[in-house]
């Protein structure tokens, strides 16, 4: 049989290696000025005009930005059940309350209607998720919160690039997160970066990261040890430079396979969005489980379902949301698969992933 198309494949190359290197020949490897410099630069290439912080992983991304937008027990923030447990973890790490609420059924993100429905006096705050790349419905969310009073803040882990309406994701919350960690669109090893809507959030971001301290050993607030090494950092700052290449190749890679899938459900993209396709996501109505494990054993091909079990399902963060039912939620739980689109594939390999989607899809019908 053929090679097996991974899912997945994080590229890693000699400058990252000959940048690590520098580093640890430098004998300073804790957080410096390799973190600074990464900071400058990722502000500058994604979120220009927001300062960016430097973090250990998306998740204490997460964490430290719900903290130092203020959310904290007794509150509430709305969050989507369908995406990775980290989202609704941060909140509830908090002491706030995570509120599930369904997604609209085409960009697999936040639904504005529900999310307008389950605002309460104790909503602090929405925190949209830029799922597989594409980002969610920020225009209605932006309008929404400002008439409703309540943050917004953003999981753009999985959305590096990404834009809607000319303006790139990272920019419309008050803080917003993205994860380096090796299978996303870019990597520091393990990582997040979280950007700022002011210099303020920012400061206390960098409060909570490091013990409380601005200055050594004069400690404000209780804190954290959330810091990104300068091994990591230096990892990043050469794949910042390598990351726009591969979304290109990715869209392309996209365009291909839109192009090319019969029987199956592509994924749209809003007009105004730019999708950077952290994941390419199909719709399997029938049997899914089924069309998985047949790609696998009959194709030697690796599809990714992201994610089986919604998040308000999950034992960790039921006790949130008992009795609650997510409909679309569930549907694209049953109904999602994530085919290999990153840019390590070959013109072969993409032949080969629309031959085996086709031939199922026409055996199944
Ligand atoms: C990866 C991911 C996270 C967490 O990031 P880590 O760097 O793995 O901690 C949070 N939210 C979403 C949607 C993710 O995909």
């Amino acid at each position: 049989m053929s090679e097996f198309i991974s899912p997945a494949k994080p590229i890693i190359g000699d400058e990252e290696r000959e940048a690590v290197d520098r580093v640890l020949r430098s004998g300073m490897v804790a957080q410096g000025p390799e973190v600074a410099a990464f900071e400058q630069e990722f502000s500058a290439h994604f979120v220009p005009g927001r300062p960016s912080v430097a973090v250990n992983s998306g998740t204490a991304g997460l964490h430290l930005g719900l903290l130092a937008a203020g959310v904290g027990p007794g509150d509430e923030v709305i969050v989507p059940s369908f995406t990775f447990a980290a989202t609704g973890n941060s909140v509830a790490l908090t002491g706030a309350t995570p509120v599930f609420v369904d997604i609209e059924p085409d960009t697999f993100s936040l639904d504005p209607e529900a999310v307008a429905a389950a605002i309460t006096p104790k909503t602090k705050g929405i925190l949209p998720v830029h799922l597989y790349g594409h980002p969610a419905r920020m225009r209605e969310l932006e309008v929404l919160a400002a008439a409703r009073g309540v943050a917004l803040y953003e999981d753009a882990a999985q959305a590096h690039g990404a834009a809607l309406d000319g303006r790139p994701v990272g920019s419309f919350g008050e803080f917003a997160m993205f994860s380096l960690y090796p299978t996303k669109n870019m990597t520091s090893g393990e990582g997040g970066m979280v950007t700022a809507a002011n210099e303020e959030i920012a400061r206390r971001l960098r409060l909570l990261r490091n013990q409380g301290m601005e200055r050594q050993y004069e400690n404000e607030i209780v804190g954290f040890n959330a810091r990104m090494t300068d091994i990591h950092a230096a990892i990043g700052r050469v794949q910042l430079t390598k990351v726009d290449a591969w979304t290109k190749t990715r869209q392309a890679n996209a365009a291909f396979l839109d192009a090319h899938l019969q029987g199956v459900v592509t994924p749209p993209v809003v007009e105004g969005a730019v999708h950077v396709y952290h994941q390419y996501t199909i719709r399997v109505p029938e049997d899914r489980d089924g069309f998985v494990a047949a790609l696998k054993a009959e194709h030697n091909l690796g599809a990714g379902v992201y994610y089986p079990i919604p998040n308000h399902r999950l034992p960790s963060l039921a006790p949130f949301a008992p009795g609650l039912e997510l409909p679309e939620t569930e549907r694209a739980a049953r109904e999602v698969a994530s085919l290999p689109v990153h840019p390590s594939l070959s013109q072969d390999d993409l032949e080969r992933i629309a031959t085996a989607v086709n031939t199922l899809t026409k055996a199944g019908a």
